[in-house]
């Protein structure tokens, strides 16, 4: 990937994209889970992805996109499909905002 691609992915898609990219790399940093299928991970990065970008107060419409458009070109060897993943980082994205008007 690297700077090039995320250029790419800015032009492709915008910022928020871009942010979105990020966060759920991210979401990869904080995955404890001992035992785990890559998709479960994925989707779990996807899901953290979209809390953070709700804190942050960034649109989700670049992740979803970006997932719509790009999801299966990227370098994983089998990611999720994009449907499910736009649901994860939604979930997310929901959560969030729900945490957030309840505190
Ligand atoms: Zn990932």
């Amino acid at each position: 990937m690297g700077l090039p691609w995320l250029a790419q992915m800015r032009r492709r898609h915008g910022w928020s994209a871009v942010a979105f990219i990020l966060c759920h790399e991210i979401g990869h940093t904080v995955d404890f889970t001992p035992v785990a299928g890559q998709w479960t991970r994925e989707l779990y990065a996807d899901e953290i992805a979209g809390m953070l970008l709700a804190a942050l107060g960034l649109p989700l419409d670049g992740a979803v996109h970006f997932l719509a458009a790009e999801a299966n070109c990227l370098p994983c060897t089998s990611p999720p499909p994009a449907a499910a993943r736009i649901v994860a980082v939604a979930r997310g994205y929901r959560q969030m905002l729900a945490q957030t008007m309840l505190s």
